[in-house]
């Protein structure tokens, strides 16, 4: 199978290319050129298998040019191993009636990111490796926070890369500052900066962007790249959890093979819910998808009204994650719903000049035959929170909750008696002052390993292995640098 530009450009390329490149030529990103269809046969041969079964037998569906062995190294070096805290890797949930949550959150670092970042380095090294592609690929990350710590466990000690993660010095939490700072690995470096995330960001930006720079890399024998959303090596390993709880709601005896069910997906980037439509496309049984945004809810507009529009107020809330005015994803599925790249181009280079755009109307109503959207302001998403514990006794973070209350909503709304998966993308200790807050505890004057302690004995599930070692974990980095010094940092980290 081969990958081809939404925006229409250059030729087709193989997975390998595709996943090298991250993104097109044209600047538009790779889709496949075809989706692959399966079968209940197909579905029925998942049920008796491990996550990691089931991950090789799809992805193998997409990575034609991989060979069986190569995927089950890239498999096997991802998701066993004992790094995810749970035999079943992403367990499926019943909380309440006819309501389940697929729990992302059991990887090394407790983000739902790892799902994709620690398959991509793999996928990554592979493919350097398949073409002969001698450079060493050096990963270059801004993160507020999350993903930083993600990418770095995912890339630590992978063959071919590097990586090297810029935090905002005083940008992020106690907790998240302690899991970059004991990153282990012989190629990862850690770099403080001293001013916010868009200082962080505008750096890498920069550094990207400086043509003479990236020619000098090149003669040293190192390339450029980064660990975003957009890359088809992070996408890909998010169907197959899609396709993994439907096998596990078939052997609970919550569903028939063939029946259909609902989604509800807690969405930013429109990544996690674009994997649901590529398994809906393939042929897994879903009714609707259906996308939960937060006060930044510029996706909630326009799957209601077909008007992309990012020339809005932008609103810090308590599910960071979620945070995000430019849905870059989104683009895939424009493709998918019209393959017409021209069209597709033609609207992203407006969200480009103006921040806006408006789809055609037959666009709309596709789209809307398989999506539904909602959103939730922080006050209802505490409070949500508090009444999932009162009524269920389980603790949910709040991009969770988010994505749960939309849930409820659009049952309540529809009458459907459709089993609703909820997409739970991230354990609550990862937001344990918002937790808390919503439980009705109060949190002043405590630090972050007090409001582990005091989360622990509420929940059910222990404080993740992660995040317990951070109170005695040796300190393995400490670069601070001036915001317009990030790229010496590069060069000091490849000792060039
Ligand atoms: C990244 C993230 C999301 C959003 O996922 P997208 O793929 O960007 O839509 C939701 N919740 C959490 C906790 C995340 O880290």
């Amino acid at each position: 199978m081969e990958y081809i530009s939404t925006r229409g450009g250059g030729s087709p390329v193989s997975a390998a290319r595709a996943i090298i490149k991250g993104l097109a030529t044209d600047g538009g990103l790779f889709v496949p050129q075809t989706i692959p269809s399966i079968d209940k046969e197909f579905i029925h041969s998942l049920l008796n298998l491990s996550y990691q079964e089931r991950a090789k037998k799809i992805i193998s569906l997409y990575l034609t040019d991989f060979t069986a062995q190569e995927i089950n190294d890239c498999v096997e070096n991802a998701y066993g191993h004992n790094k995810f805290d749970t035999d079943s890797v992403v367990p499926t949930v019943q909380v309440e009636g006819n309501n389940y949550l697929l729990e992302l959150w059991h990887g090394p670092t407790s983000a739902f990111k790892d799902m994709a970042l620690q398959l991509l380095p793999q996928f990554i090294s592979t493919s350097l490796k398949k073409l002969g592609d001698k450079n060493e690929l050096v990963i270059l990350v801004a993160t507020s926070g999350d993903t930083g710590k993600a990418a770095l466990d995912g890339f630590k000690n992978v063959p071919q890369t590097k990586i090297i993660v810029f935090y905002p010095q005083k940008g992020v939490s106690q907790i998240q500052r302690l899991q970059m700072l004991t990153q282990e690995g012989n190629n990862v470096a850690v770099v403080a900066v001293k001013g916010n995330f868009d200082d962080a960001q505008n750096g890498v930006k920069q550094i990207f962007n400086d043509v003479s720079y990236n020619e000098m890399l090149a003669q040293k024998g190192f390339q450029l790249s980064s660990a975003n959303s957009i890359n088809w090596g992070r996408l890909l390993p998010q169907i197959v959890y899609y396709f993994s709880s439907y096998a596990d709601l078939i052997n609970m005896g919550k569903i028939a093979l063939g029946d259909k069910v609902n989604f509800t997906v807690p969405t930013g980037n429109f990544g996690d819910i674009l994997a649901g439509f590529y398994a809906k496309c393939m042929g897994l049984p879903v009714n609707r998808l259906i996308c939960a945004s937060n006060a930044n809810n510029v996706l909630t507009d326009f799957l209601m009204t077909g008007t992309y529009d990012r020339n809005r107020e932008f609103f810090k809330t308590i599910s960071p994650s979620m945070d995000i005015l430019i849905s870059s994803n989104l683009e895939r599925l424009l493709y998918h719903i019209t393959n017409d790249s021209e069209k597709v181009g033609a609207w992203m280079s407006k969200l480009q000049q103006e921040g806006k755009y408006t789809v055609d109307e037959a666009t709309l109503k596709a789209i809307q035959e398989i999506f539904s959207a909602g959103c939730l302001n922080d006050a209802d998403t505490m409070d949500c929170i508090r009444n999932i514990y009162d009524k269920d006794g389980y603790v949910a973070d709040t991009h969770t909750a988010v994505a749960w209350q939309v849930a409820q909503d659009y049952t309540k709304r529809t009458g459907e008696t459709v089993p609703m998966v909820i997409l739970s993308t991230a354990s609550p200790y990862k937001f344990n002052d918002s937790v808390l807050t919503a439980l009705g505890k109060d949190i002043t004057g405590k630090d972050e390993f007090a409001l582990l302690d005091e989360l622990a004995q509420i929940n059910k599930d222990p404080i993740p292995q992660g995040l317990a070692r951070l109170k005695t974990a040796p300190i393995l980095h400490g670069k601070v640098c001036e915001k317009q010094k990030m790229q010496r940092s590069v060069s000091e980290f490849l000792n060039i």
